[in-house]
């Protein structure tokens, strides 16, 4: 049969791909990061800062792990929450990193951070519901709240001598169809860490008005200055009711694996075991094994990285600083650069036109919600050659094409 003779076959709608789909599948917007990207993929020379992730391959030994499960025939299904070994890695960790006692009931393995926000959101909020996000944020928190038929209400964070979010402006947006907030800290892209005051504030806020935190906290150990970043843990009751998303991608460059893990109450757990039952059915055994060997292992590598971070966000921002066009927050954790450059105010128009005239590729500011427009975000987690190279383009760029200070 043609292609042409069975599309013929099919209902009416099916050959409308926007009328055939439930209307929620249409609500989240394009992402303006992969506009970009796709605008400069394949351009010779030119280095991509606009992904959220480094160049370098995960760890052997992380790789070895999962080989041997291979290797150990680990092929078949698996538990839906993750397997034990896993659950009580991470568990272990978690009391490594932050003190006192976690128990595996917690955890459920996840593919990647993402799923964890997804199943955060489709525990918290349906179709009319509100979920507060402060913003400039990462998009795909917003795409998964629309996915649930539920609406992204942005609140501005705060640009100065540091990113800041105003507890009174979170307060004002809370209407009765509220349901949850959902806070990032340490922050993509801004580079913005809460502190445990302000975290506590909004705890406060949360269990006052009766509303769920769905607290990112994925860049709470790429810290510059400390062990890792304040988190809810720090100020929380057991009975609190939020929801951690985790991944395995940053710490360990193990962006491709697909693996991270939602923290939630015990009592949730069928809820979520069906949740992951009937999208991703689990994640695979043998990326679990390498997770595994990440947690109880990986400790060298990722002050490694945090340490060759430090030096790329300094490199960075010193050659950015020095054309006297460029302001920024100087980030404390995360590996992005989110500044803006004198008189650019479309930050899509921008990162486009770096593209053609300076080979750099950085995602456009208006990508992370309203708050980010006339900024872009550089992601510094490269080779230092790479982010020197880079930086000495934009200076050149910006010498050319702005103005001297
Ligand atoms: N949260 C934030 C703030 C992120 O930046 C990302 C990835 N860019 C994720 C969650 C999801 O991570 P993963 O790649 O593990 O899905």
């Amino acid at each position: 049969m043609t292609g042409q003779a069975a599309e013929s076959m099919l209902p009416r709608a099916a050959l409308d791909p926007r009328g055939a789909v439930h209307p929620y599948a249409l609500a989240p917007a394009e992402s303006g990061i992969v506009e970009v990207a796709n605008y400069g993929r394949g351009r010779q020379g030119l280095i991509p800062l606009w992904v959220g992730e480094g160049d370098l391959p995960t760890p052997a030994f992380i790789v070895e792990a999962a080989k041997l499960s291979l290797d150990a025939g680990e092929t078949f299904y698996t538990w839906q929450r993750g397997i034990p070994e896993l659950r009580e890695a991470i568990a272990a960790y978690m009391g490594r990193v932050h003190g006192g006692a976690f128990s595996p009931e917690n955890f459920f393995v996840t593919i990647g951070g993402m799923q964890a926000v997804e199943i955060a959101m489709r525990l918290v909020a349906g179709p009319g519901d509100e979920v507060v996000v402060p913003t400039p944020a990462w998009p795909n928190t917003a795409g998964a709240i629309a996915q649930q038929g539920a609406r992204c209400v942005e609140v501005r964070l705060d640009f100065g001598a540091r990113w800041s979010v105003d507890v009174d402006r979170l307060a004002a947006a809370i209407t009765p169809a509220t349901r949850a907030i959902a806070f990032n800290s340490p922050a993509n892209p801004t580079g913005f860490v809460a502190t445990r005051q302000e975290l506590a504030a909004i705890l406060d806020l949360a269990r006052r008005h009766g509303l769920w935190i769905v607290a990112d906290e994925i860049y709470g150990r790429l810290v510059y200055g400390s062990e890792r970043a304040p988190s809810f843990h720090d100020v929380m009751a057991p009975d609190d009711r939020i929801l951690f998303v985790q991944t395995m991608s940053k710490n360990w460059a193990m962006t491709g694996w697909r693996i991270g893990w939602l923290e939630a109450p015990a009592a949730l757990g069928d809820v979520i075991e069906n949740l992951i039952q009937y999208s991703s059915s689990g994640v695979p055994s043998f990326i679990q094994r390498g997770a595994v060997a990440a947690l109880e292992g990986g400790e060298a590598f990722l002050a490694r990285q945090v340490a060759a971070m430090r030096g790329n966000r300094d490199r960075l921002a010193k050659a950015l600083s020095a054309t006297g066009r460029v302001r920024f927050a100087l980030p404390d954790a995360a590996f992005y650069l989110f500044c803006a450059i004198d008189g650019q105010t479309d930050s899509r128009a921008l990162a486009l036109r770096l593209i053609d005239e300076a080979n750099v590729g950085v995602a456009p500011g208006v990508a992370f919600g309203a708050g980010g427009e006339g900024f872009l975000r550089l992601c510094f987690a490269r080779s230092p050659a790479d982010v020197d190279e880079a930086a000495g383009r934009l200076a050149r760029w910006i010498g050319r094409c702005v103005g001297a200070a």
